[in-house]
């Protein structure tokens, strides 16, 4: 049979060659590849045939608020979130999945503001606020929401109906964050972008219990191709309209892809269940941890050895999953030159390193941010590349 079907080839051109000096290192987007070297470990762990008449519904149970929602993942998610406790999943919680988080974000806004009154809600988010909310936000000039920038300048002059989307440990700085916008009565509403509270990028302090939450299976367990997100809701109502907006944008979310995720988390949870040793560097979250804690300890060293960037210093918090103290290892690296230059342009121009400039996230161009999830060989070139770097002003 064909049920390995694993010679599909990278699309992304990480394929298995370690770029050349003169290549460009693309460490622009957040492409999860970091995490492909331990599914691969696990070999057919994870593996599983659907058959060619499977799955082949748009419905998974029409006596759910998310109609498309496969009960297996339903299950699944309620599971990796009480074996990490990082979300109150019990209770009256509502789950929506969509295509990616991306599609969960913009069936909030649409949850939150629709049928819509006389002036469109202002979206916030505080900067350095993740480069893709004003974009998805205004793409289709919504009636009902528009984006409105800095939820710190919209707390002392913006006006009239807002949302706030709390992105925490927020891309691109990796700071833990609670809404800024205040005493604004019922005029707001918030959002809250989950998407790198798991043990591998930060101490889990608390299980997260918010209106509106949502994680995804790209920064959780890497599978960002799969475009699985899902949201945890109290709310019933909210609940159907963001369904409803899936629902209107996409008919559904694909099956495959959720069976595909439920069988992921559901390995992920069994290990962790059936580890009865005092060693746990082998499971998924723990295993991973050790892989952030390492690069970003490496990055810190060639990062105060050149004297030309600084890094944030993160506090350590005590982390209910892992019963210890821990240390943030955020996914993106957000760097500032010493000096008012375009981080951005230096670095590509002296090291050939593709990041991301701060205008994008609503801040200048002396910050940069760079992707600590890359594959290993990249990541290495990436520091040996950093450490040639000698001046900001120089050398171009
Ligand atoms: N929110 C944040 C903060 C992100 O960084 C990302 C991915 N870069 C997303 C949402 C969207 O991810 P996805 O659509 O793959 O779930």
């Amino acid at each position: 049979s064909n049920s390995k079907t694993s010679s599909v080839s990278p699309a992304n051109g990480n394929g298995c060659t370690i770029p050349p000096s003169d290549h460009v290192l693309n460490l622009e987007q957040g492409d999860p590849a970091v995490y492909e070297s331990y599914w691969r470990k696990m070999g057919d762990k994870c593996t599983m045939v659907i058959s060619g008449s499977e799955l082949m519904s748009y419905i998974s149970d029409f006596t759910s608020v998310c109609w498309f929602l496969e009960p297996a993942l339903e299950a699944a998610v309620r599971r990796l979130h009480r074996t990490v406790g990082n979300a109150v999943v019990d209770g009256d919680r509502h789950i929506v999945v969509g295509t990616g988080s991306t599609q969960l974000y913009q069936a909030a806004l649409y949850a939150l503001t629709s049928p819509g009154g006389p002036e469109p809600f202002s979206v916030v988010s505080a900067a350095p606020y993740y480069s893709s909310y004003p974009d998805e936000t205004d793409y289709i000039r919504s009636a009902l929401y528009k984006w409105t920038g800095d939820a710190y300048t919209f707390n002392k002059t913006g006006h009239g109906p807002y949302i706030e989307v709390v992105n925490t440990p927020n891309n691109p700085d990796g700071t833990l964050r609670e809404a800024v916008v205040k005493n604004r009565g019922d005029q707001g509403k918030l959002i809250h972008d989950l998407a790198y509270y798991w043990p591998q990028y930060t101490p889990i302090t608390r299980p997260a219990d918010h209106d509106i939450m949502y994680f995804t299976f790209s920064k959780s367990t890497g599978h960002a191709g799969s475009r699985i997100g899902w949201a945890i809701v109290k709310d019933k109502e909210v609940a159907r309209k963001m369904s409803k907006f899936v629902e209107l944008s996409s008919l559904g979310v694909s099956k495959d892809s959720q069976q595909r995720a439920a069988k992921i988390m559901g390995v992920i949870c069994d290990d962790y269940e059936n580890c009865k040793s005092t060693d746990n560097s082998e499971l998924f979250f723990d295993h991973c941890r050790q892989i952030m804690a390492d690069r970003w300890e490496r990055l810190r060293k060639v990062v105060e050895q050149s004297v030309i960037f600084s890094l944030p210093n993160y506090p350590q918090k005590y982390c209910i999953f892992s019963g210890e103290s821990t240390e943030p290892y955020p996914a993106f690296a957000w760097m500032e030159a010493n000096e008012d230059v375009d981080t951005e342009k230096v670095l590509r121009g002296q090291i050939k390193v593709q990041g991301r400039t701060g205008r994008r996230f609503g801040v200048d161009q002396r910050y940069v941010r760079i992707s600590m999830l890359s594959r290993e060989d990249v990541f290495n070139k990436f520091l040996e590349r950093l450490s040639t770097i000698k001046s900001v002003t120089n050398g171009h």
